[in-house]
Parts: C-alpha cells; sequence; structure tokens
C-alpha cells in the first residue's frame, strides 16, 4: 500500500450487499463507521458481521467505528411523512410530545424549548437547509417565521445556535447503544456533541475497556475547550455537519485547521468528516471543489477522510471509496514539511519514537516496525510523520483494529515474543513476507522493555533486513 492517510466509510442501505461491501474494502475502506443515528440491532449486527467477513476474506484490516448519536435534537413525525415549509409563511414549534406535524405545526419534542431560546433566535433543519427565526413565544410553544423554506421529513435534525438549550452529551439511547456496540465488539467509538472532557469521561464508563473513543468536534463549547478535548481524548473528529449549524459555516474551514494542527501536535488521530465527496451521491465524478477540499485535508495533516453519505445512501459507493484513495495518494506526494509534536506522557517514549524516525531517515531505512502491545509505540512513531512505512506488529487483535485508524501504520497480529532477539527475527520475516523490504535494505525497529508491558517505548535499532 503506497497511500499514507485512511479512509472511514459510512455503511449504509446502499453499501449492504456484499458485493459492493467487498468492493469499497478492495478500493481501500480502511475504517467502516456505523451511523447510530440510523437503524436498528439487527441492521447493525448484520452490518459488523459482514466487515469482518468481507476484511477476512480480503485479508485486510478493517476497523469498525461505532458513531454513537448523542444529545441531536430532532423533529418528530409528519402526518404524511413529509412536509414543505414555504418561505415568508409562520409555522407553530409544538413541544408537546405526541403532536404529529403538519405544514404550520413542526413538532419538537423538547418542553424546555420556549424557555431556552429567545424571540430572534434562527432555527435550522436538516443541517441549515430550511430556516425558521423565532417571532413569537406562545406559552411552551414558539412561533418562527420560514425564512428558507424547502421539505422537510421525519426525524431530521434541529439545530439552536442561539439557544442555551442543554442536554446531557451521553444519552439513555447512547447507553443502550454503547452495550450493543460491546456486544458487537466495535473497535472505536465516536461521541456526538462532546463539549467537555467530562463528557468524554462520563462516555468512557460504557465501553468496553481499552476501547478507544473518538471525540466529534461539532459544538461551539468543543471548540473553546479544543486542547483540553484532544488531550482526553483518543483521537478526534472534524463533524463539519454539525459544526456548519452550530457556528457560521464561513468558519468552519478555519477550524479545521486549527483542530488537525493540535491533534498533530498531540500525536492524536484526526478524521476530516462530512461531505468530503458529497455530489457523488448521485453523480458519478466529484466537483473540482471536492477533490480540493479532500486534498486539503490530507495536506493540513488529516490521518483520515470520510465518506457519509455517498458509501451509505449514494448510487456508487465502490467508486466514490476509489476516488477518495486516488485523490489522497495524489496529494500525498505535494504534502507539506509536518509540524514537530509534543506529545503528553511517557517523554522517554517520545524521544525515542522521534529518534526511530531520525535514525530510519538517515540510515534511509525502508520501514520502521513497532513492536507493540497496546498500539502506544506505533501511534508515537507515527506521530513523527516518518517518510516510510510503519510496520505495527502486535500479539493483540483489537489492537489491529484501533491502528487502522492511524496515519501511515500498517498493524499485523504476530505470536507473542519472548525475548528482544526475537522480536527482531520476528520483524524480519514480517518486513520480507509484506515486500516492504528485501536484502540489503535496513529497517529499524522500536519496541519496550521488559516486553509485553504496554506503555514503555525505550529500545530502538537499525539492523539489515
Ligand atoms: P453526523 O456527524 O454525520 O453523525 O452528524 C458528522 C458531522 O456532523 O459532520
Ligand atoms: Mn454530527
Amino acid at each position: 500500500m503506497t497511500r499514507r492517510s485512511k479512509i472511514v466509510c459510512t455503511l449504509g442501505p446502499a453499501s449492504d450487499a456484499p458485493r459492493v461491501l467487498g468492493g469499497m474494502i478492495a478500493a481501500g475502506m480502511d475504517v467502516a463507521r456505523l451511523n447510530f443515528s440510523h437503524g436498528d440491532a439487527a441492521q447493525h449486527r448484520a452490518r459488523v458481521e459482514a466487515v469482518r467477513r468481507e476484511a477476512r476474506r480480503a485479508r485486510r484490516n478493517v476497523a469498525i467505528l461505532q458513531d454513537l448519536q448523542g444529545p441531536k435534537l430532532r423533529l418528530g413525525r409528519f402526518a404524511e411523512g413529509r412536509v414543505e415549509l414555504v418561505s415568508g409563511e409562520t409555522v407553530l414549534l409544538v413541544t408537546a410530545p405526541s403532536v404529529v406535524g403538519s405544514p404550520r405545526v413542526i413538532p419538537v419534542a423538547l418542553p424546555s424549548l420556549a424557555r431556552a431560546c429567545r424571540v430572534g433566535d434562527p432555527v435550522l433543519l436538516d443541517d441549515g437547509r430550511v430556516r425558521l427565526r423565532i417571532s413569537r413565544r406562545r406559552g411552551r410553544d414558539l412561533e418562527a417565521e420560514v425564512e428558507f423554506g424547502g421539505p422537510l421529513s421525519d426525524h431530521k435534525g434541529v439545530a439552536l445556535p442561539g439557544s442555551t438549550v442543554s442536554i446531557p452529551a451521553f444519552t439513555p439511547k447512547d447507553r443502550r447503544d454503547a452495550a450493543l456496540g460491546r456486544a458487537l465488539g466495535v473497535d472505536l467509538v465516536a461521541m456526538s456533541f462532546v463539549r467537555t472532557v467530562r463528557d468524554l469521561a462520563q462516555a468512557r464508563r460504557h465501553l468496553a475497556p481499552r476501547t478507544p473513543l473518538i471525540a466529534k468536534m461539532e459544538k461551539p463549547q468543543a471548540i473553546e475547550n479544543l486542547e483540553a478535548i484532544v488531550r482526553a481524548a483518543d483521537g478526534i473528529m472534524v463533524a463539519r455537519g454539525d459544526l456548519g449549524v452550530e457556528l457560521p459555516l464561513e468558519r468552519v474551514p478555519g477550524i479545521q485547521k486549527r483542530l488537525v494542527r493540535q491533534a498533530n501536535l498531540l500525536g492524536k488521530p484526526c478524521i476530516v468528516a462530512t461531505e468530503m465527496l458529497e455530489s457523488m451521491i448521485q453523480a458519478p465524478r466529484p466537483t473540482r471543489a471536492e477533490v480540493s477540499d479532500v486534498a486539503n485535508a490530507v495536506m493540513d495533516g488529516a490521518d483520515a477522510v470520510m465518506l457519509s453519505a455517498e458509501t451509505a445512501v449514494g448510487h456508487d459507493p465502490v467508486a466514490a471509496v476509489a476516488t477518495m484513495a486516488r485523490i489522497v495518494e495524489e496529494a500525498e506526494r505535494s504534502a507539506p514539511a509536518r509540524l514537530r509534536p509534543t506529545l503528553d506522557g511517557n517523554q522517554v517514549s517520545a524521544g525515542i519514537a522521534a529518534a526511530a524516525v531520525e535514525a530510519a531517515r538517515s540510515s534511509g531505512a525502508k520501514v520502521i516496525v513497532a513492536y507493540t502491545e497496546s498500539g502506544y509505540t506505533a501511534r508515537l512513531v507515527a506521530a513523527f510523520r516518518p517518510p516510510m512505512p510503519i510496520l505495527a506488529l502486535t500479539p493483540n487483535e483489537p489492537v489491529v483494529h484501533q491502528l487502522a485508524v492511524v496515519w501511515c501504520v500498517e498493524a499485523h497480529r504476530v505470536p507473542r515474543v519472548r525475548s528482544t532477539d526475537a522480536v527482531m527475527s520476528r520483524a524480519r520475516t514480517e518486513v520480507r513476507r509484506r515486500g516492504l523490504a528485501g536484502p540489503g535494505d535496513h529497517m529499524a525497529i522500536v519496541a519496550g522493555v521488559p516486553l509485553n508491558e504496554p506503555g514503555n517505548t525505550n529500545l530502538l535499532t537499525v539492523q539489515p533486513v
């Protein structure tokens, strides 16, 4: 594999056929995202099984990312399933839970809505495709003018950028879904609408031990707490869909760059998400602007780029993945020099990882091998963005999957080794077997002694292959 940045694909009805899912893996999907805003337990279970089956068949490492819905406020249902709001008209936002909607009655089952909003506040529906402005309070309900009309259907998202609505970031549904995710053995979990470090701590209590938690950055408050959240999370997602309704759209590009930079500085994986190849939901080719967007995310330093509706409900998910892979590979050829990270935690480990990249570079080594119990050593090396591949060898199957989202890392499971000599001979075997280097080439090897204890990277050697 020559591509270094990873590709996350959202699964959905369009990707369910084994031929399509297999095609997405062959085209370069590294992480399959299960969107828990949609679908039921049986569907999620079937998708987990299908990904495991197709990945095994293709002999590829594909991780499963569970994306929890979080406290997204949603519309209720409409009598006909959908309505058309007309610009200039007045509608009533009704908060009683059992109300069914009509063209003039918009159900939003949040009893505290009227208290949390003020006259003059905007209300953005369906990621901002429809916009209202609150004109009057009527008891527990609100009257609003339709500024931009358009179609609305059941359960579309509601954003209240001006309001003080506060729903806990981890909902009862998230709790049930996290339990299901544990039972299904998901590899990574993403938390939506994180605002503070405390939100992350709350979610962690419900995850299987050592499951990496990705903070979705989509709230203004999260941007204010950006550095602390990146430190506390195991990775972040630049969730541009909701970010673009919670904040003015034009602020999204600048925030994206700040987020990627902060994640790079702290050595945390960063996924850039939403609308990346949006026009490929229908069209066979992306727009120039979309190609540029994917390429710029890679050049900024994203570990991974994500497809959403393009693969979940698009007309050709395999073409979307193949297109993204091509754009990423080309962008990587012109990626600029990287920042030097300043990592938290064990400074011996950080120093060894930096030295490994330096030693590999100056000795002309073709690959850096990281023997890693927890994935920590491989992630540290990746943080220093070496120009050669990183081969992570680990005795732990979940770690193989967790590393699928990390920039440049190719991970494989190997038998547990007992001595540093065994690490070196295993590294040599795996490097040759995978064609990463051959006789006459050098490889750098990093590990921690005592072996098989996580979190201490303290050994570096450069050896002939
Ligand atoms: P979502 O998250 O697709 O779950 O809303 C991504 C985003 O908001 O961009
Ligand atoms: Mn979102």
